[in-house]
């Protein structure tokens, strides 16, 4: 038998097993066509029915309105920090960025770089080494934005927004390490983007989600033809040769998150191991200390934590590495110990990695 570790990886990060199960026995002969689904032409109708599949899944998980399109691309977050400000910022238009943590500063960089003093920061809690989040007094925004930028779930640090900041304006919003994992209003949402590789698929998939409005706001002009949202939007991702494969993945991820029960289902699994791991974590305060500060800010994704000492830290990630459980080493930036729990970290994985903390706290503590 495949052996298989407990896999608390930030990204990319494990995935759902009968997802992978499936991509395995199809890889070979996709669709009854003698060919993986890497060897076909994008412009099958058997490709086009698996994109196509895609992205009503997107739709139908999220309870999409009508009036959003779902963009399937490439170049991860990384490239939708800069294609947000290129398409909506680049006239005159002003926007704010809410900076909290790691992810998001690097979003208000590259907005800087297309539109320098046009877009501003509207609270951050740098200061505070991000372990929490700004509390509503703590953010100023400008009247005259277009939008508010902000990181849904902060995924060095281990920080989300449980509930969205309330700003008055439509959000952007960098959903890389939280998407689906529960449903939300997404109304007042006029642009989101994901890279696959936490919470959807493998990486080189990057899903965007965009109002009609801010479609019609996007300003391709003089762009190179990869960069404006609008030609993607009207050639339904298949302007270019997309990612095949991961689109395919990202697929079948969905629909088997579909068969469990969608996003309720799927949510009630993560605040359960939220709880467990939490509890655990409170349960032995004076060993284990979280790295984020409110209750109220941390994380059902990531969960950052520290030991008491360096070397009980480095023992904690050996053991734990030793007992089939890998990448839990926390971030540079921050140290410690972060376990990812994304959606197909199950609540059976939780379970081993909260036993094992209990019997280090026995011989440790
Ligand atoms: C992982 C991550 C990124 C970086 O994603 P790339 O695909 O490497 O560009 C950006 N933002 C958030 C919130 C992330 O979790």
């Amino acid at each position: 038998m495949t052996r298989r570790v407990v896999n608390f990886y930030a990204g990319p990060a494990g995935l759902p097993l009968p997802a992978l199960e499936r991509t395995r026995d199809e890889l070979l002969d996709f669709a009854g066509t003698g060919m993986s689904v890497m060897e076909i032409s994008h412009r099958s109708k058997e490709y086009e029915a698996v994109h196509d599949e895609a992205i009503a899944l997107v739709r139908e998980l999220m309870g999409l309105p009508a009036n959003y399109k779902v963009l399937l691309l490439q170049g991860g977050a990384h490239l939708a920090f800069g294609m947000v400000p290129l398409n909506l910022l680049r006239h005159g238009r002003k926007a704010d960025y809410i900076t909290t943590g790691n992810w998001a500063e690097r979003a208000f960089a590259e907005a800087k770089l297309v539109a320098g003093d046009r877009v501003r920061e509207a609270g951050s809690t740098k200061k505070e080494k991000f372990a929490r989040l700004p509390k509503a007094a703590e953010l100023k925004f400008d009247p005259e934005a277009a939008f508010v930028h902000f990181t849904s779930n902060n995924t060095v640090e281990g920080t989300q927004w449980q509930q969205f900041p309330a700003t008055g304006k439509p959000y952007v919003c960098d959903m890389s390490s939280d998407i689906m994992w529960r449903k939300f209003p997404v109304e007042q949402f006029g642009l989101i983007y994901a890279g696959a590789q936490k919470n959807l698929g493998p990486s080189g998939v990057t899903v965007v989600i965009v109002r009609d409005d801010f479609l019609a706001m996007c300003n391709a002009e003089g762009l190179p033809s990869y960069l404006g949202y609008p030609i993607h939007a009207e050639k339904n991702s298949l302007y270019n040769t997309p990612p095949c494969l991961g689109i395919y993945i990202l697929r079948n991820v969905l629909a088997y998150n579909k068969s469990i029960g969608g996003l309720a289902a799927i949510e009630a699994n993560n605040r359960r191991k939220g709880a467990l791991l939490y509890g655990c974590i409170d349960r032995h305060a004076g060993f284990y200390k979280p790295f984020v500060t409110e209750k109220a800010d941390r994380s059902f994704m990531n969960v950052d934590f520290f030991l008491p000492t360096k070397d009980l830290i480095d023992l904690f990630v050996k053991e734990a590495k030793k007992n089939g459980m890998i990448g839990l080493k926390g971030y540079r930036d921050v140290g410690g110990i972060r376990a990812s729990i994304y959606n197909a970290v199950s609540v059976a994985d939780v379970e081993t990695l909260v036993a094992f903390m209990e019997g280090f706290v026995k011989r440790n503590g």
